[in-house]
């Protein structure tokens, strides 16, 4: 029989599971704590459990985080591990420093099944979906590697969705681990520290808001659908109109009620003055914050970066317009951990590649 991976529950699952097993609820508490807080995988430290109890737990359960594989360090802190999941694959996941703030970027996907053309994550294929345990299991190894909460380890204050995959393509594992990392007795974030980032479900906009509060991203990277249908090809499917729809309909009620707005800056494709000014006429009635990303080249990439003096342009024409924008800042370029970047090793099962290249 295949044990239960603890790490796969949020709270009221583990309470269930306890209640089956006869115990009372409270027993999922102590075991998050452990878990953690105590950074403990082990049933047998867990001393505030009867002897039978850590005996059973030991039959039926584990608690199993991916493997860390290596580490790499950039010369601006960040730092990037490569996880090993069971069945030999390998994601991405990615600490960036700075001053009192820790962010983390969590994989979702082995891949991606999207396939916008200027990600690296995309060139590689898709193979599966993260488990739950895999996901937040990424946070708890970061905490471990980071310190483990220990006076003067470094703290993961933020998480981003923002690693390999589409985290609303997995919408039953990512939720519970969204719920886990807003959970006082595993992470305690807050619903402003945990951004989910889209390419634009739209379907899963509106289911996410009936189970979640996190703060959404959504990766725009055009002010159009005839341009978006070439960057990101899912808008083909979602276009502009349903998708602004689903991001107001997402922060009705919300505080901060926003979105973020993500825009890579590809040079002479989608960073033009009028481009600027067609972002400022499709943003005016929805409170957002705009992210632009200076595009961040990898092996076969057909765009270049913008000029910095073009995305300052082209951040002052919003920021004329009264949308707040900043241009963030490329970070881990040197370890291949900034956005767009990650590639980790899957084994591509979707023979995309294989389709695209017969269609083209
Ligand atoms: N699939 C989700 C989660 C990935 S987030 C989504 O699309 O939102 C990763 C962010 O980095 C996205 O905004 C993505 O569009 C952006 N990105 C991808 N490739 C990039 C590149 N080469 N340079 C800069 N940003 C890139």
């Amino acid at each position: 029989m295949n044990k239960v991976n603890l790490l796969d529950l949020d709270r009221p699952a583990l309470q269930a599971f306890f209640l089956e097993l006869g115990e009372q609820r409270f027993r999922a508490e102590q075991v998050m704590k452990w878990i953690y807080h105590e950074g403990i995988t082990d049933f047998a430290a867990m001393t505030n459990l009867s002897k039978a109890l850590r005996v059973q737990l030991d039959a039926l359960a584990e608690v199993r985080p991916p493997r860390l594989l290596y580490e790499r360090v950039s010369v601006d802190g960040t730092r990037k591990w490569l996880v090993q999941l069971a069945g030999g694959n390998c994601i991405e996941t990615v600490f960036i420093p700075e001053g009192d703030r820790g962010t983390l970027c969590v994989s979702s996907q082995v891949g991606c099944i999207l396939s916008c053309s200027f990600c690296a994550t995309a060139q590689q294929g898709f193979n599966r979906n993260l488990s739950t345990a895999e996901i937040i299991g990424q946070l708890w190894l970061a905490h471990q590697a980071l310190g483990g909460g220990r006076a003067g380890s470094r703290e993961i204050t933020n998480v981003v969705l923002m690693g390999m995959g589409e985290p609303l393509y997995n919408f039953k594992n990512v939720v519970p681990a969204l719920s886990l990392m807003q959970d006082d007795l595993a992470f305690g974030l807050s619903k402003r520290r945990v951004t989910l980032s889209t390419s634009g479900v739209v379907p899963a906009i509106y289911k996410l808001r009936e189970v979640s509060d996190v703060s959404l991203a959504v990766s725009l990277h055009a002010p159009n659908d005839a341009l978006r249908n070439q960057l990101v090809p899912l808008n083909q499917r979602y276009p502009l109109a349903e998708l602004m729809a689903a991001c107001k309909a997402y922060i009705q009620g919300l505080q901060p009620r926003r979105i973020t707005w993500e825009y890579v800056m590809l040079d002479g494709v989608n960073d033009s003055e009028a481009h600027a000014r067609e972002l400022v006429t499709l943003l005016r009635d929805i409170p957002s914050k705009v992210n632009l990303i200076p595009f961040n080249p990898f092996p076969q990439a057909r765009y270049r970066r913008s000029p910095p003096a073009v995305i300052d342009r082209f951040r002052h024409i919003l920021t004329a317009h009264d949308l707040t924008t900043v241009t963030r800042k490329t970070r881990g370029e040197d370890i291949e951990a900034a956005c767009g970047q990650l590639a980790g090793q899957v084994e591509d099962r979707s023979r995309r590649q294989m389709h695209l290249r017969m269609a083209g």
